[in-house]
């Protein structure tokens, strides 16, 4: 079993809970169960850390580095655990290290500002840019390595210490990457405690973290910022998300659909910034329709070791109710699948790849995020109906528009009520751009310069002359 990360050792714990495997729908493995003392103790190693860790940021940014080589080192071990416990297939799972790497590597170049405001005979007055001290992150299951490098790259970058909690879903892979930055980092620097989301609500309760940065679902976000506005905490949430993709009369069907289809079904339709509503226009409907049909037949579903396969099992037991629920409650008031419609059967949570028609507004399939590989595709009569229906959600995360005409399709996707806005492609995340969500999809941005701003704050100093 692997241990948790505190203060610079490999931690066990009284006791543990099963991992499993979404594969076989047995437990994998055990994790440890971290205990009141032990969250203390990883708050504790946190704050002491962070005198010496703040001052250096030379040594930081070095760090920064040098562990993002030892992650594409560990690569196939890390690939290997998201497997394991989140069925991702073989191709994806190797995507998560590239992607932590990418990340540590642009954040390790990024530079915490000082602006000089006034500089005369009367006073220098500077704004610099302070560690807020001790980071609680949280994470999901969907991207559990990639999340957490989210949080810890510029959490480290701008002088902070991390106390970082998985998902009890797919604790396993965080576990390793806890053992990975041990031996690179200064003790205490991130320690890595895992357990369920009671552990979440103590690590979000406990007095001495200064920072809070959660990636997870809308209902926790809430309860997670009432806690820490109890206390004044900063915050940052990316909490779900309803994408609507809109598809201009003008689209190139033959372009976006592939496009289109390998996005709301990657990994198994289980990440917050993918299209999870199409909305085509009257008069492209059908040959949509068959053009989405066409796509999802071209997904080979099966056990994520197999290296061929491009879509594996669903990554947990709720998520694989949910969505079987919800497919079935959509058909049951008219919907159609076009394509799929039911889980696979056998061993694990296998679901085939579903396009539903004759959707609308109302069905629970369309109003809430689905989080799973069942696309509902939607008509609209003209472009301001589409966009209204698009905005017409408690969700903001992101969207897209889809058409020939570039200036047409960045108006309408101006129109967008959502964080970030996209032409002819979605949810493209890149660690030089912001990213973030409004109404209940998340408060404040990751990445770029705004996201590692989110892990300091403003000291103004004014030095007075004369
Ligand atoms: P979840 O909210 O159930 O759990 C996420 C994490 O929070 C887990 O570690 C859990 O133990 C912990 N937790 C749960 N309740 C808590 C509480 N009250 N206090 C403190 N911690 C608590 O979410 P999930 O099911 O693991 O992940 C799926 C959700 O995450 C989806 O809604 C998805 O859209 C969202 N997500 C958003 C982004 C984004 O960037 N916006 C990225 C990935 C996933």
């Amino acid at each position: 079993m692997a241990g948790m990360t505190i203060n610079g050792s490999t931690v066990e714990a009284k006791s543990t809970f099963g991992v499993i495997n979404p594969a076989t729908g047995l437990v994998a493995a055990e994790a440890p169960l971290c205990t009141p003392e032990q969250l203390n103790d990883a708050v504790a190693a946190a704050a002491a850390a962070g005198t010496v860790w703040r001052a250096d940021d030379e040594g930081r940014q070095r760090l920064l580095l040098t562990l993002a080589d030892a992650i594409i080192d560990a690569q196939q071990e890390l690939a290997t655990t998201l497997t394991l416990e989140s069925g991702k297939p073989a191709s994806v799972a190797a995507f998560e290290p590239v992607v932590c790497a990418t990340w540590l590597r642009v954040v390790a170049g990024m530079r915490i500002p000082r602006e000089v405001l006034q500089d005369d005979a009367a006073a220098r007055i500077e704004v610099v840019r302070r560690p807020l001290g001790v980071v609680s992150a949280i994470t999901p299951w969907n991207f559990p390595l990639a999340t957490a490098i989210w949080k810890i790259a510029p959490a480290l970058r701008a002088g902070n210490t991390v106390v970082l909690k998985p998902s009890p879903f797919t604790p396993l892979s965080t576990l390793l990457l806890g053992e990975i930055i041990n031996r690179l980092l200064p003790a205490g620097v991130v320690n890595v405690i895992t357990g369920g989301d009671q552990l979440g609500r103590a690590l979000i309760g406990h007095p001495v973290p200064r920072k809070v940065s959660f990636t997870g679902s809308t209902e926790a976000g809430k309860d997670i910022a009432r806690a820490a506005g109890a206390d004044l905490k900063r915050l940052t949430l990316e909490l779900g998300g309803n994408d609507a993709a809109i598809l201009l009369p003008d689209v190139d069907l033959s372009t976006a659909v592939p496009h289109l289809s390998a996005l709301s079904f990657f990994n198994s339709g289980q990440a917050c910034a993918l299209p999870k509503r199409i909305y085509v226009s009257d008069d492209r409907y059908d040959e949509a329709v068959e053009a989405f049909v066409a796509a999802a037949a071209g997904i080979k579903v099966g056990p994520p070791d197999d290296q061929s396969v491009g879509m594996g099992p669903l990554s947990t037991a709720p998520q694989f109710e949910r969505v079987r629920e919800l497919t079935a409650k959509a058909v049951a008031d008219g919907a159609k699948a076009a394509t799929g419609g039911k889980a696979i059967g056998g061993a694990g949570y296998l679901y085939e790849p579903t396009i539903l028609t004759d959707v609308r507004e109302g069905m629970a399939v369309v109003d809430e995020e689905q989080f799973g590989p069942v696309l509902p595709i939607l008509r609209y009569g003209d472009v301001d109906d589409a966009v209204r229906r698009a905005n017409d959600t408690t969700f903001g995360l992101c969207g897209s528009v889809w058409g020939s005409d570039l200036d047409i399709a960045q108006t309408v996707a101006e129109r967008l009520e959502c964080g970030n806005a996209f032409v002819n492609t979605h949810g493209a995340l890149l660690p030089h751009i912001p990213y973030g969500g409004s109404k209940w999809s998340g408060i404040g941005v990751e990445n770029g310069q705004e996201g590692l701003l989110a892990f300091t704050e403003p000291q103004v100093v004014h030095i007075a002359r004369g």
